[in-house]
């Protein structure tokens, strides 16, 4: 009857809303990425599938290096308008198995699965190249405002690790990239890697 088939039809509308609900729930919405919750889950899924199968993972953690400024000199819009440019770049710069959201307020993390240390940071300095590489455009009237740099900390995978320890680890290593002057990526110590570019090992 025409009454089943209303009924029938709201009830597909409503499981649509709440597909819909949910994939919300997951996305940051100044940058339509990966929310910090979701990443988190995201990384916590993929420590658990490194514990079964043994595979590599590596962390970057992202921050925009003197956004402050930006905002101060351009306002928070345009302060906006380069976090949702930052992002836009990174989904063009990052590997189809990676995976990207946005951590904090400036600060975004990426999860490496199956990536061992040198590849990670192989990625992760193609990304700070990238990122330092294109202009800083007023969207209303294409006016070249400057460039944006990051700052990037990779940490290792290790046995027992969870998300926060991790973390804390690519978190030391950005903090130390901070300090050693911006626009530049360190990880943890590995005494092979050498390279000519600004990526540094801590
Ligand atoms: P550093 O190189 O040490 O990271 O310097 P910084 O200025 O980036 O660091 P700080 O943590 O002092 O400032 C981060 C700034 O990012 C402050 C805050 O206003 C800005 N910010 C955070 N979230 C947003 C946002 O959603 N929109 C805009 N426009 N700015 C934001
Ligand atoms: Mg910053
Ligand atoms: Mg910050």
């Amino acid at each position: 009857s025409s009454m089943q088939q209303s009924l029938y039809q709201s009830g597909v509308k409503l499981k649509e809303a709440y597909r819909r609900i949910e994939e919300l729930a997951e996305l940051d919405e100044l940058t339509g990425t990966s929310n910090r919750r979701s990443i988190m889950r995201t990384l916590e899924e993929e420590i658990a599938r490194c514990a079964r199968n043994g595979s590599s993972c590596a962390v970057a953690l992202i921050d925009l290096d003197h956004f402050k400024r930006i905002n101060d000199v351009y306002g928070h819009p345009i302060g906006d308008e380069a976090l949702r440019t930052f992002a836009i770049g990174m989904f063009a710069n990052l590997r189809s198995i990676d995976r990207f959201g946005r951590y904090g307020g400036e600060e975004f993390a990426v999860v490496l699965p199956n990536t061992a240390l040198r590849q990670a940071l192989t990625v992760a300095d193609h990304i700070r190249r990238a990122v330092m590489a294109k202009e800083l455009k007023k969207k209303s009237t294409g006016e070249i405002l400057g460039r944006v740099t990051i700052s990037v900390g990779v940490s290792m995978l290790k046995p027992n690790d969870d998300t926060d320890s991790l973390i804390e680890r690519a978190d030391a290593c950005l903090y130390a990239a901070k300090r050693a002057g911006r626009n530049r990526v360190i990880c943890e110590a590995d005494p092979e890697y050498s390279s000519e570019t600004q990526t540094r090992v801590a």
